[in-house]
């Protein structure tokens, strides 16, 4: 059988009794191929679905999506957090589509040995968590997945304990408004009140209530930072969230910094 969608041919390997998606596209790395659906929530997790969140899993909308098998040299990536499906790398026409499992499952429920043939194929296939840290760290992941392994929430591909932790816990100062900016928003993720006042320069902390930021840090579900441009002492950046009912957003903003006895501070923002 073959079948075709607008970007790829839906391949049958009978002996198998698996089905396979071709690329018919070529597709340059950081194209979208497809955007999916995820309005389908799914009670019971099977092979074919997708983790959004800790008990959160979709099947994929269009249905042929679960045809893309897995690799452990992927060239696509679902993004569950835009809900696109992603090129990874440059994709010929002709190409099998694949993704690596674990970049959106924790533990999978039907764990299986894999045969990809790839130099760095991992063997038995269980989900994130029964990967180590230094391998899941070569693989773009899920937010949710690479919260759950320990980076940090500001994307850095960095250990959280390494990266924004220390700052959040009074242990190091950041160096630059960038460093301060991302741990800001690291603060929202895990809702640490008392840094975001601290780090707020003192004429815009009056303004400021504990609970209001409380609040915003909190019903939002924040998914990832993406840092647009970087300077001494500005910061221009795109954090994207789930709001309280559940709908995408995406906060852009231009923040100014200043540094202030040793310290940085957040001091105004511009929104975008
Ligand atoms: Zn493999
Ligand atoms: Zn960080």
């Amino acid at each position: 059988m073959n079948n075709s969608t607008d970007f790829a041919e839906i391949n049958e390997i009978i002996d198998l009794d698996q089905k396979l998606l071709r690329s018919k596209k070529y597709f340059k790395k950081g194209d979208i191929l497809s955007s999916f659906a995820k309005s389908i929530r799914c009670k019971e997790v099977t092979y074919l679905t997708i983790q959004l969140f800790e008990n959160e899993h979709i099947s994929l909308r269009p249905e042929y999506l679960q045809y893309i098998n897995h690799s452990c040299n992927p060239n696509s990536f679902f993004d569950v957090d835009s809900l696109n499906l992603i090129a990874i790398k440059d994709i010929k026409i002709g190409e099998e589509l694949t993704f690596f499992y674990p970049s959106t499952e924790w533990e999978m429920v039907q764990p299986f040995d894999c045969f990809c043939k790839s130099e760095n194929c991992l063997g038995r296939i269980e989900g994130a968590s029964k990967i180590k840290i230094d391998i899941l760290k070569k693989y773009q992941l899920s937010s949710f997945i690479a919260r759950k392994a320990g980076f940090c929430p500001c994307g850095s591909n960095d250990l959280f304990s390494n990266c924004c932790q220390p700052k959040i816990e009074g242990k190091q100062k950041a160096n630059t408004a960038e460093e301060l900016m991302r741990s800001r928003y690291s603060a929202y993720a895990i809702s640490a009140i008392d840094y975001l006042i601290e780090t707020t320069y003192k004429t815009l902390r009056i303004d400021q209530s504990y609970k209001e930021i409380e609040q915003w840090s909190k019903e939002n579900r924040w998914q990832k930072l993406e840092v647009l441009k970087s300077f001494e002492n500005s910061v221009e950046f795109k954090a994207y969230f789930l709001d309280d009912s559940k709908k995408q957003q995406i906060h852009h903003e231009k923040s100014t910094f200043t540094f202030e006895n040793g310290s940085w501070f957040y001091s105004s923002g511009e929104f975008m």
